[in-house]
């Protein structure tokens, strides 16, 4: 999955649905507590709910107590880009699928080892696969 995923809005907005569409592609925050993930305990992989890529393992996954799945890595380098997100006031650094450029989330310093690392996503922004459990 090297070639970026070019599709126009409205392509989106009807693949994605409304909500997911929100926090993909305008960067909405679903609201913590709500999403089908923060509390899910299964075994799998996490992929892109835009394109399917393979972004975070049930393994790097962690209680954060933020109301939402919240992950120590990547599944690879590459597949998340990361980005600075200056808005509201905040100096954070926004996180997306490198390869749909689908909004996940934001990345902050506070995370528990082996990285210390925190990856905070949208359950929207995801989809688990149970099948894929390597
Ligand atoms: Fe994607």
């Amino acid at each position: 999955m090297t070639d970026k995923v070019e599709k126009g809005e409205a392509e989106w907005r009807r693949e994605l649905g409304e909500e997911r569409y929100h926090v993909c592609r305008e960067k909405g925050t679903e609201p913590a507590f709500t999403g089908a993930y923060w509390d899910c305990h299964e075994a799998g992989v996490y992929r892109c709910a835009g394109c399917g890529s393979e972004l975070f393992r049930s393994q790097t996954k962690f209680d954060s107590g933020t109301g939402w799945p919240s992950f120590w890595d990547v599944i690879e380098q590459g597949r998340v880009a990361r980005h600075e997100d200056l808005s509201y006031g905040m100096r954070r650094i926004e996180v997306s699928c490198a390869h749909c450029g689908a909004h996940l989330g934001h990345l902050f310093p506070d995370g528990p080892a082996p990285t210390g690392q925190r990856y905070c996503i949208n359950s929207l922004s995801l989809r688990l696969d149970k099948e894929n459990t390597d």
